[in-house]
C-alpha cells in the first residue's frame, strides 16, 4: 500500500470505546457471519448425522433426511411457501442460473423475449447475456434516479404477441449496493395478468423484510444461506407449484435429486444451517429491522452533520434497514478507503482485473465517475453496536476532512468557485 506523503491516516489516533474490536465489519450485504446459533444447529450434521439423505434403507439416511425436510419447512414457512416448493442448490447464483436458463429452455416455444432492469445482481445480468448468446432477446430495464424501475417502462417492454412474446421477467426485491426495495407486489402482478413467469432474487431482502411469495406474485425466487447468517455454499430456489405450476428444465443431470431440478447429493450441513437461519429471521426479523435502520439513520444523521457535499445514493423510502450508500464528493475514494483500513465497508468502485471501474449500479442513477469513486456502502447487520457506528462515523468524518483539506477542488468549491466553468486543460 502505498503511503501519501504528510497524510498518516491509516493509524487511528481515537481510542477505542469499550467492547469494539478491530477491525470492525460492516459490510453485510458481501455476506454474514455465521451466527453460533446457526453453527449449533449444524454441528450434529457435521459429526455424527453424516448420512446421504439420498439413502434411503438405512437410519444414517433417513436421520439426515429429516434434517433436510426440517429446514425445508423452515425456509417455506419465512416466505409463504411450501415445502414441496423449496428446492436447493449451492447458492443464489446457481439459483438464479437455474431459474433464467430453465425457464428459457422450458418456454422457448411460447416466446423469446426476457425483461430484466440495469441494476441486477451479476449473476442475472450474466446469465441473461448468455441466453442473449443462445439466441433469447433481454430488454435490460433502466432504473431511475432513486434507484426505482418505473412501471410503465415495464409495462411498454411487454410483448404479447408473436415470436417475441415475453416469457420472463427478473426483478431483483432489493438491491445489493444502494438497498433500494423494488415494488415487487405491483411487478408480480403485471406479470400474472400477462401470464408472464416473474423471477425475483431475493437475496438481500429474505430475513431482513417481510416477503411473501403469495401476496407478492413471485413464481421463482433466489435465496442464499450467507446473506442471512447462515453458512457459504447453500441456498434455494423456490418454484412455485400452482397457479401457475412453474417447470424448469433442470441444468446439472445426474441422479434426479430435488424433484429432477437440481441433481447433486444434499449438502445436508448447509441446508440445516440454512433452515435454522431462516427461522431465526423469522422470530427476530421485525425488532432487528427497527434496530438496524435506528443505527443506519444514526450513522447518516452523524455524517451528514459533520460533513457537507455528502449524499445518500437510491430512494430512502423503499430502503433496507441496514443499508446507506453515501457519496463524499471531492474525496478520491482510494485514498478514503485507505484511510479507513480498520473498517470494512465496500466502495463505489468494482475492482475489475487492473482498472478501477465505477460501480455500474450508482452509473445507472446517473452518478458521475468521481462521484461513484467517492462513495461508501454501509452494511449494517445483526451483530454491529452502536459504538461500533460511533467509532466508524468519527473515522469517516476524520479522513474524509483530512482529505479535502488536500484537495485542490474542494478548495475551489468552497471559494466559490464553479467547477463546471472550468476548462480543464487535456491530458
Ligand atoms: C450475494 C448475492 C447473490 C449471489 O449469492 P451467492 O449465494 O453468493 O451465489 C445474488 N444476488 C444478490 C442480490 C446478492 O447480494
Amino acid at each position: 500500500m502505498t503511503e501519501t506523503p504528510g497524510l498518516n491516516i491509516t493509524q487511528s489516533h481515537h481510542t477505542l470505546p469499550a467492547g469494539v474490536k478491530l477491525p470492525i465489519y460492516m459490510d453485510n450485504h458481501a455476506t454474514t457471519p455465521l451466527d453460533p446459533r446457526v453453527l449449533a444447529a449444524m454441528m450434529p450434521y457435521l459429526t455424527g448425522i453424516f448420512g446421504n439423505a439420498a439413502s434411503r434403507n438405512h437410519s444414517f439416511g433417513w436421520e439426515a433426511e429429516q434434517g433436510v425436510e426440517k429446514a425445508r419447512e423452515q425456509i417455506a414457512r419465512l416466505i409463504g411457501a411450501t415445502s414441496k416448493e423449496i428446492i436447493f442448490t449451492s447458492g443464489a447464483t446457481e439459483s438464479t442460473n437455474l431459474a433464467l436458463k430453465g425457464v428459457a429452455e422450458m418456454y422457448k416455444e411460447r416466446g423469446n423475449h426476457i425483461i430484466t432492469q440495469v441494476t441486477e445482481h451479476k449473476a442475472t445480468l450474466d446469465t441473461c447475456k448468455r441466453l442473449e448468446k443462445s439466441g433469447f432477446r433481454v430488454t435490460y430495464l433502466p432504473v431511475q434516479a432513486d434507484g426505482l424501475i418505473d412501471l410503465e417502462d415495464l409495462k411498454r417492454a411487454i410483448v404479447t404477441e408473436g415470436p417475441d412474446k415475453t416469457i420472463l421477467v427478473s426483478i431483483m426485491y432489493a438491491n445489493n449496493e444502494i438497498g433500494v426495495i423494488q415494488p415487487i407486489q405491483e411487478i408480480g402482478k403485471l406479470c400474472h395478468e400477462k401470464g408472464i413467469i416473474f423471477h425475483c432474487d431475493a437475496v438481500q431482502a429474505v430475513g431482513k423484510i417481510p416477503v411473501n411469495v403469495l401476496t407478492d406474485n413471485i413464481d421463482l425466487m433466489s435465496i442464499s444461506g450467507h446473506k442471512l447468517y447462515g453458512p457459504k455454499g447453500v441456498g434455494a430456489l423456490y418454484v412455485r407449484r400452482r397457479n401457475p405450476r412453474v417447470q424448469l428444465a433442470e441444468q446439472i443431470n445426474g441422479g434426479g435429486h430435488e424433484r429432477g431440478m437440481r441433481s447433486g447429493t444434499l449438502n445436508v450441513p448447509g441446508i440445516v444451517g440454512l433452515g435454522a437461519a431462516c427461522e431465526i429471521c423469522q422470530n427476530e426479523m421485525a425488532a432487528e429491522a427497527v434496530r438496524e435502520q435506528e443505527l443506519r439513520d444514526y450513522l447518516r444523521a452523524k455524517l451528514e452533520n459533520a460533513l457537507d457535499y455528502t449524499q445518500v445514493n437510491g430512494n430512502m423510502e423503499h430502503h433496507l434497514p441496514g443499508n446507506l450508500n453515501m457519496s463524499f464528493i471531492y474525496v478520491e475514494g482510494e485514498s478514503l478507503l485507505m484511510g479507513i483500513n480498520d473498517i470494512a465497508v465496500s466502495s463505489g468502485s468494482a475492482c475489475t482485473s487492473a482498472t478501477l471501474e465505477p460501480s455500474y449500479v450508482l452509473k445507472a442513477l446517473g452518478l458521475g465517475d468521481d462521484v461513484a469513486h467517492s462513495s461508501i456502502r454501509f452494511g449494517l447487520g445483526r451483530f454491529n453496536t452502536r459504538a461500533e457506528v460511533d467509532y466508524v462515523a468519527d473515522k469517516i468524518i476524520d479522513v474524509v476532512q483530512h482529505l479535502r483539506e488536500l484537495s485542490p477542488l474542494y478548495e475551489m468549491v468552497k471559494e466559490g468557485i464553479d467547477l463546471s466553468k472550468i476548462e480543464w486543460a487535456a491530458h
